[in-house]
Order: structure tokens, then sequence, then C-alpha cells
């Protein structure tokens, strides 16, 4: 049995599929025949175009045509005869191998669009590459996995995924997902649970440990995988998944109840989104509104920026379909783990303390900031919206992105659109520094939702998703619980709204304790909101005060940790 982390419940059985993307090797060779090799480079050039035109035509079928017309633009490219024409001549004249011709071509163009520095050049550059790469596939006999057309029961067993391969990911075909790298909150982690696939990352060396076709078994509570089990233990898990859809089925008696305590405590479950679409699930499974709207998936798996209309639309859509309750949409948080090719940002040498988030789009008011804050405005016209901003670390970004707010809301004013003159805005409270101002900020901001995810990064000094460091990851470390309940008391005596939209908000072991500090607002996947209800409804906050100063006495993660998983099991 294999230990790494349990990154998305449930347990997932099925069929390896090893998904790599290999770095190619492309060597120089001299050619005697240079016509032969011409002829290679042409029948390479015809499979990356049929290959192309299958991958655009079924994009198309399953996603949308925008989304196709990517692939499009590559097949234009592969047939740009100038293109053809100077890969042939390199082969002829330098007498090299097609590989390297195709290699030397096609990069000198990319970085020549590159370095025209506008956006659209940009994209040239990166669909260069892309065709590049494909056709030096065909050369080499590379396959490269088709992430979205799978088979049925296929576990996905991988280095690392990407947000984008993630969203990629046809559910109903993948029972599982492995990975070597990550952590709980790394975002694919965070997609897998949206996605509802039982996942397991963080687990080291796996990769010398599956064969393609091999019989997984993951236990994404756990944190388990097992390959090629023996029948009875198969059947046991068998029985285990049974038993979780079962437990699952039990918690829809939950839809339509209040989240009210015991004592008579009301406080809201809603939950954490990132694509329009995952209303539905919202919808489903009964969220009391959206804590949080991660809109820089609007911005991934894709060439360019979402236009300001596109924005609109997606913000607006969200806000019908929750008719009147509250949707707090996040800014774009960028950077960090989370990349965007078309966005121009360079590699930071730290880049979770670096140019990301609020830092960033400030820093791009005209094109990225002003398009997506008129937007939300806009669409605030249409429901109940608030505005949050992330990676808060001093007043000054608040009032920085208040004042360009107010400059927007004058420029609708003069256009005649109508929006929501007293939209909220509030802050992410998720570094250590707005932890320790929190009084401050909760004079001047309209709410605050606690990013247990960042907080408990930023506080412990333990990137998120380096598993080497995990073991002083913990949102019960006696420092960052410290953190969050000095934040809710602040919020609670300046009289605003808290809640907390990192993934403690879900974890069984925290509720009781978020009870008894007080939060008014639990934001997590919508999976785990009839969970999370359920547990609310079984305490008294009164009963709960006496527990969480127990919990709050420990020196050490693990004491608290013990007590709180055995008061949970009473
Ligand atoms: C967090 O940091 O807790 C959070 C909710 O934001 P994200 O996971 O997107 O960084
Ligand atoms: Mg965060």
């Amino acid at each position: 049995m294999y230990k790494g982390t349990g990154a998305s419940a449930g347990i997932g059985i099925g069929n390896a599929v090893i998904v790599e993307e290999k770095e190619l090797v492309i060597k120089r060779e001299t050619i005697n025949d240079p016509d032969q090799e011409i002829q290679r480079f042409k029948g390479a050039l015809e499979e990356s175009m049929k290959q192309t035109e299958a991958l655009a035509a079924d994009l198309e079928k399953r996603v949308g045509e925008k989304e196709a017309e990517i692939l499009k633009g590559h097949i234009m490219l592969l047939s740009d005869p100038m293109l053809v024409g100077e890969i042939q001549n390199n082969i002829q004249n330098e007498k090299v191998n097609a590989e390297f011709a195709i290699e030397t071509v096609c990069t000198m163009y990319a970085d020549m669009f590159a370095s025209m520095g506008d956006e659209l050049m940009q994209q040239r550059a990166t669909d260069m590459r892309d065709i590049k790469t494909r056709m030096q596939k065909v050369l080499l006999g590379v396959e490269s996995v088709d992430i979205a057309s799978l088979p049925e029961g296929t576990v996905i067993v991988a280095k690392d995924l990407t947000p984008s391969m993630t969203a990629g990911i046809n559910p109903a075909n993948v029972s599982g997902i492995v990975t070597e790298l990550g952590g709980r909150t790394s975002h694919s982690a965070i997609l897998a649970r949206a996605l509802e696939i039982p996942a397991v990352v963080a687990l080291s060396g796996i990769l010398d440990n599956v064969s393609n076709g091999d019989a997984l078994v993951l236990d994404g509570t756990e944190g388990t995988v097992l390959v090629n089990p023996e029948e009875p233990v198969l059947k046991e898990y068998q029985d285990k998944r049974e038993a979780f859809l079962k437990e699952k089925k039990e918690l829809e008696q939950y839809i339509g109840k209040p989240s009210v305590t015991k004592d008579g405590v009301k406080v809201e479950v809603v939950a954490n989104i990132g694509k329009p679409e995952d209303v539905d699930k919202v919808l489903q499974y009964d969220g009391e509104g959206v804590g949080l709207f991660r809109t820089e998936f609007l911005f991934m798996d894709r060439d360019s920026m979402p236009t300001e209309e596109e924005q609109f639309e997606a913000y607006r859509k969200v806000a019908v379909a929750m008719d009147g309750k509250p949707v707090i949409i996040r800014t774009l948080d960028i950077g960090g783990d989370k990349e965007i090719p078309y966005m121009g940002l360079k590699k930071d040498e730290n880049p979770f303390l670096g140019y990301r988030a609020v830092r960033f789009c400030l820093d791009r008011k005209d094109d990225v900031y002003r398009p997506q804050l008129r937007a939300l405005l806009r669409a605030s016209a249409y429901g109940n919206i608030k505005i949050m901003i992330p990676l808060v670390t001093c007043i000054e970004e608040y009032r920085q992105v208040k004042a360009l707010v107010h400059e927007i809301m004058a420029e609708l004013d003069k256009e005649g659109i109508a929006y929501n003159k007293n939209i909220d805005l509030g802050i992410m409270v998720e570094t250590a520094a707005a932890s320790l101002i929190a009084d401050i900020f909760a004079k001047e901001v309209d709410f605050f939702s606690i990013g247990t995810n960042d907080l408990t990064q930023y506080t412990m000094s333990v990137d998120r998703g380096n598993d080497k460091v995990s073991y002083l990851y913990s949102t019960f470390n006696p420092a960052v619980l410290r953190s969050i309940k000095r934040i809710i008391t602040c919020a609670r005596e300046a009289g605003i709204m808290v809640g907390m939209c990192g993934e403690a908000a879900s974890d069984p072991m925290m509720i009781p304790l978020l009870l008894a500090f007080g939060l008014n607002e639990f934001s997590m996947s919508p999976s785990a909101i009839l969970r999370a209800r359920k547990m609310i409804t079984q305490y008294s906050t009164k009963e709960l005060q006496e527990v969480a100063d127990k919990a709050m006495s420990f020196a050490t993660t693990a004491e608290v940790e013990n007590y709180m998983r055995e008061f949970i099991s009473k």
C-alpha cells in the first residue's frame, strides 16, 4: 500500500493510465539523403495536420466552437507554405534531420513573434511552439495522452496535473487521480473535488511502481493507493465505495434544512466555485450562496484574456442562478501556482511571495483590473454580488481597489449603466500581515473571508504544494488557530460578516472550533455542503466553548488534532 495525501474523498477503482508530458530531446544529425528526409518531414506534417483536425472537431463537439478556434489556427500555421518551405530548405541546405530543422525554423519564428511584445503575437509564439512539438512527437513516435477522451474506468497517474489539464477531464470516464506532486490545496486537487473524482496527491515515486493498465484502488479520504490488489482486498474496497455512495445519499435529507446549531445560532454554508457551470452543483447540494468564485479559472485554458463582455456574462449567469443569494466573486488571483501564459508573467524567484493577485492587478489596472471590475459592477445589477480582493497585506491595497471601484462607478453613471451602488467590497484574510491588523481592516472593509490555504502557508512559512515540508502545513497548528480566532473576533467586534473559504471550512475537526469562535459563513466545495450542515446542526455553540478553550491550550499540532479527532468521534 502506498500512502500519499487524500485530496478528494471517495474510493476510486480502475485501470492506470500514465499521463506524462515527456521532454523531447532534439539532436542535430547529419543526413545523407535530404530528399528522403523531406519526405519524412512531409509525412509528419500530414499526420500532425490530421491529429489537429481530429482534436479540433472533438473539442468543437464537446466544448464549443470558440474553443476549437485555437486548434484551427494551428492547422493554418501547419499549412503555411512559407513555414513549410523554410523547413524543407533547411533540411536540404544544412543536411540536417527533420526534427532539428523544425526546431530551428519554428523556434526562430516563435522567438520573433515573442519579441514583438503584444499579446496576439505572444500567442502566435505559443502556437508556433505547440505545432513544433506536435510534429516532432510524430517524428519521434512519442504519443501524448488525450486527457479528454480516456477510456471509462481510468485512474490517471501523473507526476502532476495542471489545473487546465484537470479541468479537461471527463468525470464520467475517470474514476480516480493519483499524482506524485501537489497538496490538498493545490488547484488540481481543488478541481478534483469540484469534479467529485477521488484523488490522492503527494505520492512520490508512484510512477516507478505503476504501469499502464495496472488495476488500481485509491482511497481519497485516507490518501492510500493499492496496485493490483488481491481479490478479497478489491472486494473490501468495492464495499467501501458502496458505503461512501450510500452516506452521500443519506445526506440528501439535509437539503432544504437550515444551517443552524442546537442553540439556534444560524450560519451559512455556501460554495466555492471556479466556473459559472459549477452553480449547478451548488444548487444540487443546496448551497446558501457562493462564498468564493475563483475567477482565475475563467482566464485559464485559453489563449487570450476574457473580454469585459465575456466576464460580465459569466458573473451575471452565477448571480441570476443564485437568485438573490450572496455571490462572493474574488478578483483575479494569479501567480503562485496559477500561471496564465498569455499574461506575460515572468517566473518569479519566489512565486508565492511575488508579483501576484491584487499586486499584479493593481499594476495592470488598464488591461486587467478595470475590465474585470467593470464586468463585476455591471453584473451586480442582476443579483447579490459582492467583490472580494485576494492576498491583501496592507490597507493601502484595499483603498486603491476601492478608489478604482468608485472611479468605475462614476463611469457607469455617466454611461447610464445599472449596478448595485451599495455593493460590498471585502477582503480575503490569508496573509500573516492581514491577520495581524485584522482589527484595522475590520473598521474599513465590508467583510472578511479567511483563506486558510494561504493563511497556513504564510503563517507557517511552508509552501502549500511542497510535500517535503507538508508535515508543517496544518490549520490545527496553534499559531494558525490563534490567527483564525483573532480574525473572527476582530470581525465580530466590528460587526462585519466573517466567512472562511479555505479548505479548513469543511474539515469536520475544524467546524466545531469555527462555530465556537463565531464564524458566520462556511464556504466549501459543493459536495461537502451537506455533511457540514449535518455537523453544524448537531452542536450547541455554548457547549463548544469549552472544547475550543481546551483545543487552544495545547502547544502542538498533534495534540490539537488528537483532541479534536477524539471529540468528533464521540
Ligand atoms: C485560500 O488561500 O484559502 C483560498 C481560498 O484561496 P486559494 O486556495 O484560491 O489560494
Ligand atoms: Mg488564497
